[in-house]
This record gives C-alpha cells, sequence and structure tokens, in this order.
C-alpha cells in the first residue's frame, strides 16, 4: 500500500513527486513508456520550444540553458531526465495504467502487468491522449500516406508529390513551414484567420510580456481568464501571414470528405495529394478512472485539481487553473497548491483520528 501514487512521469507528474518528496510522503510514479522525456521524444525532429529557458523551470531545479535559448526536444527530454536522478525519484517504467477504482478508502490502481494500492492517486497523465483523425481518412486511397502530428519526425517520411497539412494549431503550422520548404506543392486545410504572434517584441521575449500583463498567471475563473481560455490560442513564432502566401503553399478551407484520391475542401477537390499530416488534435480520455465525472470537454470536473472523489487529484490538463498549467514553467504553481491541499487534509485527520 502506497501513501501516494503519481500516474505519468512527466513534467506535471516530476513537479508532484518533488513536492511529496519534500513533504517526506511516500510515494510511487507509474509511467507508460520506457524512459523520461519519451513524449518530448517522440515529436518531431525540429521541434523548438515556444517558451525561452527562463519560463522552463520546474520546482527546485533550474532549466540548464541561458535567458532567451528556446530549447530543443532533446535537450527537454534531458532536463527532466537529470531532475529525476538529482531527486532521486521513484519511478515504475512500462505501466499503463488501464483502470482505477476506490474499494472503501483506498485505489486500486491496475496496468497490463501489476495491480498497485495506494491511499491517494494523482493523475498527471497530460493533455495528449488519444490522437484524433476525421473518421472520413479511412476512405482515403491506401497510396497515399497519412500520419497523425504524433507520429511526424520529419519531411523523410514522406513520399515524392503534393502534400497536404490539417489543422491550424502550433503544430500544424510548424510542420507546414517545415514541409513548405521541401520544393513540393503543399496545401493546407484549416482557419487561415488565425493570429501568430512573434519569439520576441522589443528586445524581449513573447512569454516576458505575457508574464508582465498577466496572461500566464489570470485564473481561468477571473474575467480575463475566461476570455484568454474561451478565444483561438494565437500561434507562436510562426508568422502564419507570410506562410500562407508562399508560392508553393495553397489553403482551401476545412476538408469536408474523401474518396480514394479525391480530397474534398471547403475551396473545391485535389485529387494529386500523395501525402496527408493530420495536425487534427488530440481527445482527452479519463474512462478508465470509475465514476469520475466529466465536463463538456471531456475532461474531468475539479477545482485546481482536487476531484468529486476523494483522493484523486489531477495535475498537468490545459487550464487546469492558469495558461501555465500545462506547461513546463506553469505547472508547478498548481502542483504546490495541491501539495498543500494535500498537507492540510493530512493534518486534519491525524487531528481526527488522534
Ligand atoms: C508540439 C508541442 C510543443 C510544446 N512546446 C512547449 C513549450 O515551448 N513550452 C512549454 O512549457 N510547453 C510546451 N508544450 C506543452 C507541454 O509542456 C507538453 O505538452 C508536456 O509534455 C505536457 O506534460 P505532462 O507531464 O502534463 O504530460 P506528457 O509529457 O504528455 O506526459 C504524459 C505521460 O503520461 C503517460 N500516460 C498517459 N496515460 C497513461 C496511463 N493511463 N498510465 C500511465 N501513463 C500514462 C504518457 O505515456 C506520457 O508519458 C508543447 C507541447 C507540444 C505538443
Amino acid at each position: 500500500m502506497k501513501d501516494y501514487i503519481i500516474i505519468e512521469a512527466g513534467q506535471a507528474g516530476l513537479a508532484m513527486g518533488y513536492y511529496l518528496k519534500k513533504s517526506q510522503k511516500e510515494y510511487l510514479i507509474l509511467d507508460a513508456n520506457n524512459e523520461i522525456g519519451a513524449p518530448w521524444l517522440k515529436r518531431w525532429d525540429s521541434l523548438k520550444l515556444f517558451t525561452s529557458s527562463e519560463f522552463n523551470n520546474l520546482p527546485g531545479k533550474k532549466f540548464p540553458h541561458q535567458k532567451g535559448y528556446y530549447a530543443n526536444k532533446y535537450e527537454v527530454a534531458d532536463y527532466l531526465k537529470n531532475y529525476v536522478e538529482e531527486f532521486n525519484m521513484p519511478i515504475a517504467f512500462n505501466q499503463k495504467v488501464s483502470s482505477l477504482k476506490k474499494e472503501g478508502d483506498f485505489f486500486i490502481v491496475r496496468s497490463d502487468t501489476q495491480e498497485y494500492r495506494a491511499k491517494n492517486v494523482i493523475v498527471a497523465t497530460g493533455p495528449f491522449h488519444t490522437p484524433f483523425t476525421p473518421a472520413f481518412h479511412t476512405k482515403i486511397d491506401d497510396k497515399v500516406i497519412q500520419i497523425h502530428s504524433e507520429h511526424y519526425k520529419s519531411p523523410k517520411q514522406l513520399q515524392n508529390g503534393d502534400t497536404l497539412v490539417v489543422g491550424a494549431g502550433d503544430s500544424g503550422v510548424q510542420i507546414l513551414d517545415e514541409i513548405s520548404n521541401t520544393n513540393r506543392n503543399v496545401y493546407f486545410s484549416g482557419n487561415t484567420n488565425i493570429k501568430s504572434l512573434p519569439q520576441e517584441f522589443l528586445g524581449k521575449t513573447l512569454w516576458w510580456w505575457f508574464s508582465r500583463v498577466g496572461f500566464l498567471t489570470a485564473p481561468k475563473y477571473s474575467w480575463i481568464g475566461k476570455k484568454i481560455s474561451k478565444g483561438i490560442q494565437p500561434i507562436i513564432g510562426t508568422d502564419v501571414k507570410t506562410l500562407f502566401k508562399k508560392d508553393n503553399v495553397s489553403c482551401l478551407g476545412r476538408t469536408l470528405d474523401a474518396n480514394n484520391a479525391d480530397i474534398v475542401f471547403e475551396k473545391g477537390t485535389i485529387s494529386s495529394i500523395k501525402n496527408i499530416i493530420w495536425a487534427t488534435g488530440f481527445k482527452p480520455n479519463f474512462n478508465w478512472i470509475e465514476g469520475i465525472e466529466l465536463d463538456e470537454s471531456q475532461y474531468p470536473k475539479n477545482y485546481r485539481g482536487v476531484s468529486s472523489i476523494e483522493g484523486i487529484y489531477f495535475l498537468g490538463i490545459p487550464w487546469l487553473y492558469t495558461r501555465g498549467s500545462a506547461t513546463l514553467g506553469g505547472v508547478k504553481k498548481d502542483a504546490k497548491y495541491l501539495k498543500n491541499y494535500i498537507y492540510e487534509k493530512d493534518k486534519l485527520h491525524v487531528a481526527n483520528t488522534n
């Protein structure tokens, strides 16, 4: 029986582990992968952070690069590995948790190979669960290479010829940008009415400005927080207006349907596409938690990570509390709140049992 089980060893799980260790609580972290930093290493090769080093600090350890530097995915994975080593965190790898349920006063946590028991569970499984691709992708000719952004690494995965990138988020435009430099026709499908912001402005990083105007710290329950969280998030670091105007890039609106080689868009049908990157996002999956109540976005109902089931906590969910909640530098605030909440709850429990 563990006092605490943390599910996942990414930035959110590790930040929580740091605070539990500091409070001398006994815990174990379970992670589906076989190494620290795996979600970062699986992302595309040219990925660079949109936050500069001074905004990437987890609690207790500075991100090791100079101010204003935008780290690559390997540097983030190394930082997380060193974090685990420095704080000597107990982690069980290859433990994809398939069910979590309460039984009396404790929880049963099951992976494919093991069963664990714990008095409290912190679920920090990140924002990216089930890759979403529109259902009509199955109607597309087998000769077309289709890759979800989760599995996109570089243009080397593509065959020669016209390529379609679907999705107007940060992933979609970064991948579109990279592929548009490979001497081919590139089609873009998605909202072109998006704003982009430069990584630097008047000699300061964008994140510096964000922190100055309270963009990163406005709670989602505040007026400004509601406005920011419900609006379309700006693209950071890629100049989309210039990208969409490139000679070899055509914007086709939404993708509506497909039939063999014909892909149907708001602005016409194209039959020459040889590769498709679906940068169409992810759906959350918390169905494996018995009895958990979900909100309209399919995330667990909670207040700052405290759920409706006593003893289950959440961390790392986008907008758990602020815009920073699902970022490297922002997660510590939420983890610290939960640590204090748990500390007070345990104190009360001890007082009641004495
Ligand atoms: C392209 C991209 C660029 C980004 N750039 C930045 C940036 O510049 N700056 C920044 O601060 N943030 C950035 N982020 C956002 C954020 O930092 C990352 O998404 C971060 O990886 C989320 O951390 P996490 O620990 O919450 O979850 P993840 O790192 O996603 O880790 C979740 C882990 O949980 C495991 N897991 C899931 N389900 C289970 C289960 N049932 N049992 C056990 N394990 C499970 C997964 O296998 C995975 O290992 C970026 C994200 C993306 C996608």
